[in-house]
Order: C-alpha cells, then sequence, then structure tokens
C-alpha cells in the first residue's frame, strides 16, 4: 500500500484556507499571461530561449557558471548526487533530509550513494557534529563523498541555516576533499528572511537548486546550479532519466515571473506564519515551534488529539493541515492572506474543543 495524501472525505466543502503546502499554489493569472507570451524552442537541443533566460539569470544570481532547468527539484537532487557522487561513496547529510525522508528510497534505488543522516536540532547540524562524522580512510569504510545540506530545512521547521554555520559546515568538507551540495527548495524564504543575497548564502555550495514550484508559485520547474564542468556533465543524467524537455520555455516563463514578482513578497508569507504561530500559542494544549520562514509546526498532544483527527476536522471547515513527523504543518504561501490566518486559528481552535 502507498500512502497517498487523504482525500476530502465525501461532503467535505471546497477548501477555502490551503495551508497543506506551498506547493499546492496556483499559477497567478499575470504568471499564466506569462507563460503564454513564453517564446519557445526545443530545450533538449538547446534551443528554448526562455529556457536559457531562466539559466542565465538563475546562475547570475546564485553567483555559479551555469544552470541547467529541470522538471522538479527531486530531479535536482537525484541529477546532483549521480554527478557527484560513485556507487557506494557516502553523502553526509542531516537525518531528517528531503533526500532520505522524501525521495522514495531514489539514492538506494538510482543513484547508488548512501547517506548517512546527522542529528540535530532544526534540521541543522554543528561544525562539531560534523567532524565527528569524518570516517577514516581505509578499505573498510565508504568513501565519502559529499556533504548536503538544505535550507531551509523543512522537517526542521523551515529554520534557516546562519551563514556562519553554512559556511563552517562547508569548509570542513571541501577540507576533506568533499563537494558540497544545497538542497534549496526554500532558499529564496532564507534569503528573505535573513537579507542575505543568494549569492552569497551558497557561496560555500558547489551544486544549489532552487525550486519554482513552491512558495515561488510556479507550476513547474526548478534550477540546478554550478561550475561549467558539472552542469555538462549533469546533463548526461538529466538526458538518462528523461528530464530533458522540449518547449519547455513556458514552465520556465513561469519561473522566470515569478523571480520578478514573487521573491520579495516572501516576507508576507513570513509574517503570516509568525502571526499563525503567535494565534495558535493561545489555543490550550498546543505547543508552537517559533517559525523562522513559512512552515509553522506544531503539537497537538497536549490537546489529546491526534493529528489525522485534526485534519479530518479542519477539512469540513474548509481548512487543509498536513501530518508530518506526529506534528501538523501548516504552510504559508501566497494564495494565503492574513484574514485567512485569523480564520484559521479559530478554525483550529474550535475543531480541538470538539
Ligand atoms: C519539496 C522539496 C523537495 C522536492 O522538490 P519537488 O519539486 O517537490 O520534487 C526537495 N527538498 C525539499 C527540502 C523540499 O521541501
Amino acid at each position: 500500500m502507498v500512502h497517498a495524501p487523504p482525500r476530502p472525505p465525501a461532503g467535505a466543502p471546497r477548501t477555502r484556507i490551503n495551508l497543506y503546502s506551498d506547493t499546492q499554489t496556483r499559477p497567478t493569472p499575470a504568471m499564466k499571461e506569462a507563460m503564454m507570451r513564453a517564446e519557445v524552442g526545443d530545450e533538449q537541443h538547446g534551443d528554448d530561449p526562455t529556457v536559457h533566460a531562466l539559466c542565465d539569470r538563475m546562475a547570475a544570481l546564485m553567483g555559479k557558471e551555469a544552470a541547467m532547468f529541470l522538471p522538479s527539484g527531486t530531479m535536482c537532487n537525484v541529477v546532483a548526487i549521480l554527478t557527484h557522487c560513485q556507487k557506494g561513496d557516502e553523502v553526509v547529510a542531516h537525518e531528517t533530509a528531503h533526500i532520505l525522508t522524501s525521495e522514495g528510497g531514489t539514492h538506494a534505488a538510482l543513484t547508488g550513494a548512501q547517506i548517512m543522516g546527522l542529528k540535530g536540532p532544526r534540521g541543522m547540524f554543528s561544525a562539531d557534529d560534523l567532524r565527528a562524522a569524518i570516517r577514516p580512510r581505509t578499505r573498510y569504510t565508504p568513501p565519502q563523498r559529499l556533504l548536503e545540506v538544505e535550507q531551509t530545512a523543512n522537517i526542521g521547521g523551515g529554520a534557516v541555516w546562519p551563514l556562519a554555520q553554512l559556511n563552517a559546515v562547508a569548509g570542513i568538507a571541501h577540507e576533506q576533499g568533499w563537494a558540497t551540495h544545497m538542497d534549496g527548495a526554500r532558499l529564496m524564504n532564507a534569503c528573505v528572511a535573513a537579507g542575505i543575497a543568494p549569492k552569497d548564502m551558497v557561496a560555500g555550495y558547489d551544486s544549489v537548486w532552487l525550486d519554482f514550484t513552491k512558495g515561488l508559485g510556479a507550476p513547474l520547474g526548478a534550477v540546478l546550479c554550478g561550475s561549467s564542468e558539472f552542469i555538462g556533465a549533469a546533463w548526461r543524467w538529466k538526458q538518462r532519466l528523461g528530464g530533458s524537455m522540449r518547449q519547455a520555455g513556458l514552465s520556465a516563463a513561469g519561473c522566470l515571473h515569478a523571480l520578478d514578482h514573487h521573491v520579495d513578497r516572501l516576507a508576507e508569507d513570513h509574517a503570516n506564519a509568525k502571526a499563525l504561530a503567535r494565534g495558535l500559542a493561545q489555543i490550550p494544549g498546543v505547543v508552537v515551534e517559533e517559525p523562522d520562514t513559512n512552515l509553522v509546526f506544531f503539537d497537538v498532544k497536549g490537546a489529546g488529539i491526534d493529528v489525522a483527527t485534526l485534519q479530518q476536522r479542519l477539512i469540513m471547515q474548509g481548512v487543509a493541515v498536513s501530518g508530518l513527523g506526529g506534528r501538523v504543518r501548516a504552510c504559508t504561501h501566497l494564495d494565503v492572506t492574513a484574514p485567512m490566518i485569523e480564520e484559521a486559528v479559530g478554525l483550529i481552535r474550535e475543531a480541538l474543543a470538539a
């Protein structure tokens, strides 16, 4: 049995307040118009001008030599790990990392790399934690090859790695001769929250990708950046995995529109997340983690109800939230407004009291 997200029960109203995920944003009318106007070509053949424009812009934004357009963030991680690692190599990441917990065992199934999961609060680990994970190089130990971090850390509660800590762990990895890879699914949330330019945030990382389908609100696409040599080698894996596309400029135009119009506004999502956390903290039995960005995790065990029951009750009120690791996750994004947050807090309070 493969787990699928719960469907609303028969008779449930339409979801009005969708805090399930920032992946559920719909392209705005202006984004759709930009997509319709896109000049397109054969991406696989290197002929799509809009994809080139997006890749050039992303390489400049991230301070890297080159970039590649891919259909999803998961494919960015797969292509990057395939490019950095050989079978049997070890990737060092946090134990809650998306590559370990949420990619269907891809790295065992496809890349052949094994992943060591480090512990640490909020999806992050310290320089000392990383040093303690370095293995002696003997014929017995798996060759350690890659450090991977998530900025922001998803299951870590949307936590933002402080720049000094990101640079410290990258420095240790490089000292060891490892490569460094950043899963930047929500990188722009981190940059906006910290007030740090993307190229400064990712300077210690050899490869980095950004998802356009989270808070940036595009329907499709992610961009992987790195050196020309890295992206050149990554193209073979993109092709092998079927990630080379055709008139992908339609999607790339949505991503360019998102860079122009949906980055600065992430600050609103962060303010809404903070308001949600403040409201939830007033409800008896709820324990909320203070959000850094747009993800609000809270525990309802103290209210004597499990996550699935709360989800079902809320769905009947037109409110969707997700459950992750025994906690509730509520996600703010461009389809969630401040008045919706206020209403959601009231409905969550009622659902917990029912
Ligand atoms: C969503 C997400 C991914 C995967 O991105 P998709 O575009 O959904 O494939 C990878 N890493 C993190 C941290 C994510 O949140």
